[in-house]
């Protein structure tokens, strides 16, 4: 049997660089993707420290990109040697629970290296996946763009776009992003598409507002003053029009709320482990329209943010802080989780 190389979930704290059986095609509608390039996402640091667990032995890893290797005989849509974005998740679309949009509902579907009602699912950090339903699973790459300049398009990147859209940002708005992680400088990134005259970027690590302040934002670090006093200090005393929250915690939420003017989009993208009380009694006499939620429908994101790198109107690359072969993806998790040397975003390299 063929092994290769993954990052194989074994427990809270071990996620740990194993030799495996490589995939085969199973149904004749799987491909096999080699993958080039694989990410660490903020959930799978969640599985990594105990929050949701995986069954035993599964390859971690949902943000990954590669080239077609095989392809099982009903997949005609793609061909051995395409180059390809995986989803983080797939669904067949015209089962019942796809058809009625229960949430989780797919009879066939699943999230990759995540978990899953019908058993784990195999993920990306790794050197080969078996990509079931290839043609709801996988995006054809322009080409011409690096495996670098596409990473970000996976997961992280749609989701900064859906909060910047939900945060409905009008040319001239002034908008505030609280966290600089990497979907927090992704909505930094997307903001800016709408045309918005002040753009501010909120964290209390130094180094991750540097990125924000390349990426074109104003820097505001909430461990040295108010975050909101000092944003109403720079929007004329009344607040910004558009609030993004991107970490997931109620102070951040409450920030939100605080640095946002009267009449003003509070739009939430980040992953809450803790409820978040809110005082209607002001919030209903501000007018202050609260969105949440996350992008499920990526095929209507990724297509098109594609080409908005591919035109040079989005650059993520600034937010990849590390690039490591996999083999080293034990020391990139605790690196990741520590938040040590100046990490952002870690991406591995199988077979380098
Ligand atoms: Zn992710
Ligand atoms: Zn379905």
């Amino acid at each position: 049997m063929r092994t290769m190389k993954a990052m194989v979930y074994r427990g809270v704290g071990k996620i740990l660089l194993e030799d495996v059986p490589r995939p085969t095609i199973l149904e004749p509608t799987d491909a096999i993707v080699r993958v080039t390039l694989t990410a660490i996402c903020g959930s799978d640091l969640h599985i990594y420290k105990g929050d949701f667990s995986l069954d035993d032995g599964t390859i971690i890893g949902h943000e990954f990109i590669g080239v077609v290797e095989e392809v099982g005989e009903h997949v005609t849509d793609f061909k051995p040697g395409d180059r390809v974005l995986v989803y983080p998740g797939f669904k067949c679309g015209v089962c019942e629970g796809c058809l009625k949009e229960v949430p989780f509902g797919c009879e066939k579907g699943g999230m990759f290296g995540g978990p899953n009602p019908r058993g784990s699912l195999h993920g990306g950090q790794a050197e080969y996946v078996r990509i079931p339903l290839a043609h709801k699973a996988l995006c054809r790459i322009p080409d011409g763009m690096s495996d670098e300049d596409v990473m970000l398009a996976t997961d992280m990147l749609p989701t900064g776009y859906f909060a910047a859209e939900n945060g409905d940002i009008k040319p001239g708005d002034t908008v505030a992003v609280f966290g600089c992680g990497p979907v927090g400088l992704c909505a930094q990134i997307c903001a800016q598409l709408f045309g918005p005259s002040k753009v501010f970027g909120v964290d209390m690590l130094d180094y991750r507002l540097k990125v924000a302040e390349q990426l074109g934002s104003i820097p505001i670090n909430a461990s040295k003053v108010d975050a909101p006093n000092r944003i109403r200090e720079l929007t004329d005393g009344i607040g910004v029009n558009v609030a993004i929250e991107a970490i997931g915690t109620p102070a951040t939420f409450y920030a939100c709320l605080q640095s946002a003017r009267l009449t003003s989009n509070i739009s939430s993208v980040g992953i809450y482990s803790e409820p978040v009380e809110l005082f209607m009694p002001i919030l209903c006499v501000t007018n202050k329209r609260i969105t949440m939620g996350l992008p499920y429908k990526l095929s209507e994101y990724v297509p098109k943010l594609l080409q908005l790198i591919a035109a040079g109107r989005i650059n993520t690359r600034p937010i990849i802080s590390h690039v490591l072969p996999l083999t080293e993806g034990e020391r990139a998790y605790d690196m990741f989780d520590k938040k040590l040397d100046g990490a952002v975003k870690i991406v591995l390299k199988p077979g380098a």
